[in-house]
């Protein structure tokens, strides 16, 4: 705390302090204008600027503003430079209309497709969601604009949002649903966090010590503040208690009053009541002391809208007609029919908060007019439509999810498109072999036609510019190098929680417990329709050469690994290389993979260039609930390749040595096979061990058969089942001599 919130801390009364941590209408903290405090505005967030006109909430109300590529789209892309590039164009907006803080970016993860606001979010995988969230942040800051990484946590349903309770499991919860949060924290600091709406574990976010305070501040570090979610707050002294210094909106005065009580009644103390201010206060000063100039262009913001669309699409499906791949579409190709509204007037951002009024919509008509290319266009899926797709040499369709169909506030309740859509891609394929679909939708949908048309391009909700990306992209100015960042099952009941979502309402179990997205389909082998980090382009990649640093290693010293990646083909293109770790050492229930480096790689013609990744401890640790810490055993680990979660083109094995000794505290129902499964464990134990197993190799196998029921091997294993407690009586031991012999053992385990 710096001398100038310390003292205008001791100048303000206590009314005033409590007033502080409220807001002081929809979209502004309070001021105290005596004091010299100013007033800020925040505004959504995250894919363009909502500001609004006066203190309203709806689009009417909002500035136009440019609409960037939605999360889902932007995450796809796997490109941390182009993430931090939109953060700096958002921080240049918001500089412009003097907001202090972007709410975004969303990075909660895709549990279900069926979340209504899985288009904002950026991926099912956490390191994905914290990497490219850290990003944007650093972006976003880099203009001395705050942001809000949104919403803390497990909010990962619509249904009930306000008060459902996400029942999750530490070890789940730390690996998936909050490491992202983790890496946001402690890669980019960002100047606040969004708590979320609903409980978890029983608990409101808004009330959560645990999450707030232990876990945010106390353990990750956090430096900055804390504010709810639009009408999270409940019990307003517990919040202030757990760390939640900024209610937003504004409370009518109730719920600072009910500080000014609490402080009164010695149920709340002065000293958290400044700690909540403070973090008000920096985050106030913070904006206004070092506010940059809020310079920008909208029309070169509108420009890369596109670009940032272009490089966040990704090539489903393109398959050859005639001999030779559908996509790109030749100069010569002749006619071109485009069908479907979204091509006029595409559907490129989502509903609810983060819903923009555009600054200017480019569709792919006007585009290809831009453009000079000759298309024709009609809007409806008509017969009329029919008629003139029989007479074209080539039908590009513009489909996807209507805002009915996916929003903040709801969840989805099905992974189809509107049925007539899909009817008329069926009859568009029956009259022309040479379809191609583009979709505008934030979250997977099933595809009944797959099989019927030749290319697919998956769009997103791609932002205002999404026309002239998508006409770049069909026509071959550039080449696709997105890919996906959630899986796109075939059925809703392949996924990972079909059973348990969205819950009952008052609570949401999460069974699949950490196989979530690819590493449940993993685990499972079931087909889907698109895999993880799956996408195509229209040259091809060869990957060769696969180095470590070093074959074994400490977990503290990490590890360095580097590839070949070569463009083979005849155009330009980016390849998104992928890390997974597999661990074979078989000492806790683990996904098959998972994802520890990506990186995107820009490739000429020809061209070969190294790739290269930095692994840490916690690449290869999973959340060790025994021992309350990240925790990477002794052992095997596969480091794998890949171009997609299911096109692993290398694989390489490592041995891994652990500093931790201690994987579990040793009790009486630990068993000698438990602790010789962790190599640190095994010189107190194996002696142990070979003595147990030495009356076995006194006799033969003969003899042995006539003395017990059980071969010397299945002994062997079944002395490796015995837990130190039926040891007892056993050559005159008592309990205590084997508590002690366990105390023995801990200590000597002891770091
Ligand atoms: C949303 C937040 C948003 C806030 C302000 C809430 O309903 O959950 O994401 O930032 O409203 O619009």
């Amino acid at each position: 705390m710096n001398n100038k919130i310390k003292d205008l801390l001791s100048k303000l009364t206590l009314e005033e302090k409590a007033g502080l941590c409220s807001g002081k209408d929809f979209w502004h903290t309070k001021p105290v204008e005596r004091l010299g405090i100013p007033s800020v505005m925040v505004s959504d967030g995250p894919s363009g600027l909502r500001t609004q006109v006066e203190n309203g909430v709806n689009e009417n109300d909002s500035r136009a503003s440019v609409s960037f590529p939605s999360g889902c789209a932007t995450a796809s892309s796997f490109d941390r430079g182009l993430l931090y590039h939109l953060g700096q164009i958002l921080g240049e907006e918001a500089n412009n209309y003097n907001v202090s803080t972007v709410l975004g970016p969303a990075i909660n993860i895709k549990r279900s497709p069926l979340c209504g606001r899985n288009f904002e979010y950026l991926s099912e995988d956490p390191y994905v969601s914290g990497e490219l969230g850290a990003a944007y942040i650093n972006g976003v800051q880099s203009k001395n604009v705050g942001t809000s990484v949104k919403h803390f946590a497990a909010n990962n349903q619509e249904t009930n949002r306000f008060s459902v309770s996400e029942e999750v499991d530490e070890r789940t919860l730390r690996e998936i649903y909050l490491t992202g949060f983790e890496t946001c924290v402690k890669k980019a600091a960002p100047t606040t966090i969004m708590c979320s709406y609903n409980a978890i574990n029983g608990e409101l976010s808004s009330q959560n010590k645990w999450l707030l305070k232990d876990l945010l501040r106390d353990e990750w570090g956090y430096k900055g503040m804390v504010m709810s979610d639009w009408g999270a707050v409940f019990d307003r002294v517990k919040g202030i208690k757990a760390d939640l210094s900024l209610e937003m909106p504004y409370s009518g005065g109730q719920t600072d009053n009910d500080i000014v009580q609490a402080v009164k009644s010695g149920q709340l103390t002065m000293e958290d009541l400044d700690e909540a201010v403070s973090h008000v206060l920096e985050m106030v000063f913070n904006y206004t002391e070092h506010k940059q100039s809020g310079l920008y262009d909208r029309e070169k913001d509108h420009i890369e809208s596109g670009l940032i669309a272009q490089e966040s699409c990704v090539l489903l499906k393109n398959d050859k007609v005639d001999g030779s791949p559908l996509l790109p579409i030749k100069a010569n190709a002749g006619k071109v029919l485009f069908v479907g509204e979204f091509a006029e007037n595409p559907r490129c951002n989502g509903g609810g908060s983060s819903k923009i009024k555009c600054y200017k919509m480019t569709g792919a008509v006007a585009a290809a007019r831009e453009a000079g290319i000759q298309i024709e266009y009609i809007k409806d899926f008509s017969e009329q439509a029919l008629a003139a797709a029989s007479n074209a040499d080539t039908v590009v369709v513009f489909a996807g999810l209507p805002e009915s169909f996916e929003s903040e506030g709801e969840d989805r309740k099905t992974l189809d498109m509107p049925a007539e859509q899909n009817e008329f891609i069926e009859k568009l394929a029956a009259v022309n072999k040479r379809v191609v679909v583009l979709l505008h939708n934030g979250s997977p949908v099933a595809m009944p036609w797959i099989d019927k048309v030749a290319a697919i391009l998956e769009c997103y909700l791609g932002g205002e510019n999404v026309g002239t990306a998508q006409i770049n992209l069909l026509f071959g100015k550039v080449n696709p190098c997105g890919k996906l960042a959630e899986t796109f099952p075939l059925r809703l009941e392949d996924t990972p929680c079909y059973n348990y979502f969205p819950g009952n309402g008052r609570k949401s179990y999460y069974s699949e417990g950490i196989f979530v997205g690819y590493r449940w389909y993993d685990a499972r082998k079931i087909p889907v329709l698109f895999p993880f980090g799956y996408g195509l382009s229209y040259t091809s990649f060869e990957y060769s050469d696969l180095r470590v640093s070093s074959k074994a290693f400490k977990d503290t010293d990490g590890l360095e690994v580097s590839v070949n990646v070569k463009n083979t083909g005849a155009v330009a293109g980016k390849e998104i290389v992928q890390l997974y770790v597999s661990d074979k050492t078989g000492v806790e229930v683990r996904p098959e993979k998972e994802l520890k480096g990506f990186e995107k790689v820009d490739l000429k013609a020809g061209e070969s260039k190294t790739v290269s990744f930095k692994l840490d401890k916690r690449s290869f640790a999973f959340w060790n609930t025994e021992i309350n810490d990240w925790y990477a055993p002794s052992g095997s680990y596969e480091i794998k390749i890949g171009a997609s979660s299911c096109d692993i083109r290398l694989s390489c094995e490592v041995d891994l040595s652990s500093t931790t000794k201690k994987a579990f505290t040793i009790i009486p129902q630990t068993t000698i096979g438990d602790m010789l499964k962790i190599r640190e464990m095994q010189p107190v134990i194996q002696p142990e061990f070979e003595k147990e197993c030495a009356f076995i190799d006194e006799s033969t196998d003969e003899e042995f058969a006539k003395l017990y029921p059980f071969t010397k091997d299945v002994m062997r294993e079944m002395i490796k089942n015995n837990p130190f407690r039926l040891s007892r009586g056993k050559n005159g031991l008592t309990m205590e001599d084997i508590l002690a012999k366990i105390d023995r053992y801990n200590k000597a385990l002891e770091d």
